[in-house]
């Protein structure tokens, strides 16, 4: 296991399509390995979900902390190939903030409720619905995959800018993603 390097925004890496892992690899112990130095990186960086592009990977995985729900202890959850489907046209904003782009934040509009079909980390399928702040979340991550960044989203830009002077000034008791 190791921590990686993170790709910052400018780095192709976080810009291409990830390629999708074929299901009897996902054993393996280059995909296991890979897994586990997402799991340590994200949390040596403080991150709330790390996807394998952002650790110049370009790889459909992403790790993040399953902490949504209070009445479940927090776990760590694996998408492998996830595929998304919005469920609603309304949305929901918040200021969102990644582990490739440091110190800046943003405010981003997305899909409400959304469908999620994956692989999880011993390559069983999963699916399931999230809504609000868990399927901003997951949209966040899964976006790396695709090669998009949230400042793709945003459509003020004078919502967005350095964490410091975006909480000062700008953040009302709303939600925030941290990184
Ligand atoms: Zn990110």
């Amino acid at each position: 296991m190791a921590i990686r390097k993170i790709a910052v925004m400018g780095h192709p890496v976080l810009r291409q399509q990830a390629t999708p892992v074929p299901e009897k690899e996902i054993s393996k112990p280059e995909i296991q390995n890979l897994i586990q130095d997402m799991i340590q990186t994200m949390f040596e960086y403080d991150g709330r979900g790390l996807a394998a592009p952002q650790i110049h990977e370009s790889l459909q995985i992403v790790v993040m902390i399953w902490d949504f729900d209070p009445k479940i202890k927090p776990y760590i959850q694996v998408l492998i190939n996830p595929e998304i489907r919005a469920l609603t046209q309304e949305t929901s904003s918040c200021w969102e903030g990644c582990l490739s782009l440091p110190g800046l934040r943003g405010k981003v509009d997305r899909p409400n409720k959304i469908s999620v079909q994956a692989l999880d980390a011993q390559g069983k399928k999963i699916s399931f619905e999230a809504e609000g702040f868990t399927a901003t979340v997951i949209q966040h991550e899964c976006d790396h995959l695709l090669g998009k960044l949230y400042i793709d989203k945003i459509k003020d830009l004078s919502l967005f800018g350095f964490s410091r002077e975006c909480t000062q000034f700008l953040i009302q008791n709303e939600a925030i993603n941290p990184e």
